[in-house]
């Protein structure tokens, strides 16, 4: 069994990386997912010896190679002062017994959405929603390629992982102080954050879908939930089977994906390992973010399913449900060991006891800066038996 830790460059540098190094080495840590571009945040960081909290914009954590990109390229953080932090984290690095891995957000970036809202989401009602790109247009294809490209030459990742290479979610995770006063639920929130952008709308007419009637649909959908004439807990799935032109235009987004996770891995060097995390939503849910997980595994070489639960059965069920519907990918885990889902040594334990014994032959911890140290330590008590 294999350990990692997610983790934020201001967290490393801010400690040092020979301290953070010397944690992973006493907890049976090797690998670090190091979060090299970034959505918008405001972390609290509980033990940060500089700092109780990092807020910023979606930022890249080096400086990409512009001439690589297209119209949009990644925006370098402005606390880095001109700095590259991958660049002295990698060479930091090199010097102790861990491996690092790119922790890489793709569609979910504000700050390049508020800058080209042309490229974002569109909403079924033609509202831009700013905080996704919308992984149809061809610029944001490029943007996503030439990233995992430029980050792929740059350091020696073992790994690169990643986030939110997809159509994402409609509530956006919130970011804007967002204020919601009336409960859309699951489909209402789909439906409002389901891309009508010209380039979905493109390609779903060719592929012989009545673009119109989806879209009404979807407005009506939304509009029935707001008015209170359809349940805001109606189920997604049976609710779209009685919509049959939106149900084909949900279809052809997945398509679109897989042709772009194609192209991803066509830039990737073949001694990095692609993986992509599965999911924060329900994991029989992916299609709503337009994944096909079991098409989307022919171009990756693993999924780390996010396992964020408070019971061992929680977890594993959720392994079991991924490997059900992608049967033939390696599957790795991830674990929060702390609030608001775990509070005790046992129930780490319990946990990666319980992967371990579904045969995850990986799991990743979330996240050396948000936890509290006394969290930190259950960690090396849940591996110690693995070590
Ligand atoms: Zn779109």
């Amino acid at each position: 069994m294999d350990f990692a830790l997610w983790v934020y460059p201001w967290d490393l540098l801010d400690e040092g990386v020979h301290s953070v190094a010397e944690y992973c080495a006493e907890n049976g840590i090797g690998e670090l997912n190091l979060a090299t571009n970034y959505h918008a945040v405001q972390s609290f960081l509980p033990h940060n010896p500089k700092r109780k909290t990092f807020f910023t914009q979606a930022s890249s954590y080096f400086h990409p190679n512009k001439e690589d990109y297209g119209r949009l390229s990644p925006v370098p953080n402005e606390q880095m002062n001109g700095d590259d932090w991958l660049l002295q984290i990698s060479n930091e690095i090199a010097d102790t017994h861990l491996t690092l891995n790119s922790w890489t957000i793709g569609c979910h970036n504000s700050r390049l959405g508020m800058a080209n809202p042309d490229l974002t989401l569109e909403s079924p009602f033609g509202d831009s929603l700013l905080f996704g790109l919308c992984p149809s247009q061809p610029a944001v294809q490029k943007y996503l390629c030439s990233l995992v490209s430029d980050l792929s030459s740059r350091s020696s990742f073992k790994r690169i992982e990643l986030e939110t290479f997809d159509y994402f979610y409609g509530t956006g995770f919130g970011w804007h102080h967002d204020k919601y006063h009336l409960e859309l639920g699951r489909l209402g929130e789909f439906l409002f954050g389901l891309c009508f952008c010209d380039k979905c709308c493109d390609n779903a007419r060719k592929a012989g879908v009545d673009v119109d009637t989806a879209r009404k649909s979807a407005q009506e959908g939304v509009t029935a939930i707001i008015n209170g004439n359809l349940p805001s807990d109606t189920q997604p799935a049976s609710w779209l089977r009685a919509h049959s032109s939106l149900e084909a235009y949900i279809e052809v987004r997945m398509k679109t994906l897989a042709d772009l996770y194609n192209d991803i891995r066509s830039v990737l060097d073949s001694s990095i390992r692609l993986g992509r995390y599965v999911d924060f939503f329900d994991i029989e849910e992916t299609w709503m973010q337009g994944v096909d997980l079991d098409i989307l595994a022919e171009h990756l070489d693993y999924y780390t399913v996010i396992a964020y639960e408070s019971n061992r059965q929680a977890a594993v069920e959720r392994v079991q449900t991924t490997n059900r519907l992608t049967p033939d990918i390696p599957l790795h885990a991830g674990v929060l060991p702390g609030y608001p889902v775990i509070d005790s040594a046992e129930m780490v334990q319990d946990i990666v006891d319980g992967l371990a014994n579904t045969g995850v032959e990986h799991i990743s911890f979330y996240n050396y800066g948000l936890l509290p140290k006394q969290n930190l330590n259950l960690i090396g008590e849940a591996t110690k038996s693995y070590r």
